[in-house]
């Protein structure tokens, strides 16, 4: 491990972005890697992980918290998203980061603020047919970050894949000087992939999303047994799902994963 600070010495708090940067540059100055690892806060262990990868590939490792309006749809849970500031800075002290990248709205957005990423077809199939807009934020918050904390590595969950896609591409088309570090999905016992929405389910909703990792571990087993075909693959992670009450599905496909265009045949 590559731990530049003190395991449980307080992560350094910046909140504007020309400290950031200053700091940044400083440790870059002096030689040091820098990993970055982008979250909305109310951390839990598959955020740890990526912290984890940074630490193990960088000298230092930098987290930002900042729920990020422009990504919510005006009618998704922007002002109810979980908020637990007190804890995820305990979490990261316990950790070893050493810097601590929380951002005000007006920080990141003042008056004024006109431009944005345009991300695409990528943005605007599978997840974002169903929340417009919402990777034009993604992009947007995600290059200023990059801006604001010019690292060598950024680390991103596979749990958001889509967002992977588009972040890759977006690096690739606008030469951005980072290297994207894709890490994979840590999932409780039970196999729900941890995500800090998992706090808005209660007992029979959490029962009924255990059929969505069912799902996707049934079809990796079909596929490990030789099936090719995708629409079956689909059909068996779509029907695992709709057995479980109150749930209704907006997309199950099988895509390549860089085009996102659907599948006839897995290779
Ligand atoms: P969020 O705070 O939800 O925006 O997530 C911040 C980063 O953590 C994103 O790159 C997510 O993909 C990643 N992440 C969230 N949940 C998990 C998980 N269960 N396993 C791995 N990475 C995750």
């Amino acid at each position: 491990m590559n731990r530049s600070a003190v395991t449980n010495a307080c992560p350094r708090i910046i909140a504007t972005a020309a400290e950031a940067l200053a700091w940044i540059r400083a440790q870059r100055h002096a030689g040091k890697s820098v990993g970055l690892v982008p979250t909305m806060g109310a951390l839990h262990t598959g955020h740890l992980s990526l912290i984890e990868r940074s630490q193990q590939e960088c000298d230092c490792t930098v987290v930002s918290i900042f729920v990020n309006p422009m990504q919510f749809g005006p009618h998704e849970d922007f002002n109810k998203y979980p908020r637990p500031l007190t804890a995820d800075l305990e979490k990261l002290a316990a950790a070893g980061v050493e810097l601590v990248f929380v951002p005000t709205v007006d920080e990141m957005y003042p008056a004024g603020f006109n431009t944005h990423v345009d991300p695409g077809a990528l943005g605007q199939t599978w997840e974002g047919a169903f929340r417009p807009g919402h990777f034009r934020g993604v992009l947007t918050i995600v290059l200023k970050l990059f801006e604001m904390l010019p690292a060598d590595r950024a680390y991103f969950g596979q749990k958001d894949f889509q967002q992977t896609v588009v972040v890759r591409q977006m690096v690739a088309d606008l030469n951005l000087p980072i290297e994207i570090v894709i890490c994979p999905t840590i999932r409780d016992n039970d196999g729900l992939a941890l995500s800090s929405r998992n706090a808005f389910l209660d007992a029979p909703q959490r029962k009924s999303a255990l059929s969505i990792s069912r799902g996707l571990r049934l079809a990796k087993e079909q596929f490990a047994a030789g099936q090719r075909d995708a629409a079956q693959l689909g059909e068996l992670v779509r029907q695992t799902i709709a057995t479980e009450p109150g749930l209704e599905i907006q997309y199950v496909a099988v895509v390549d994963p860089i085009s996102l265009a659907e599948l006839s045949q897995v290779t």
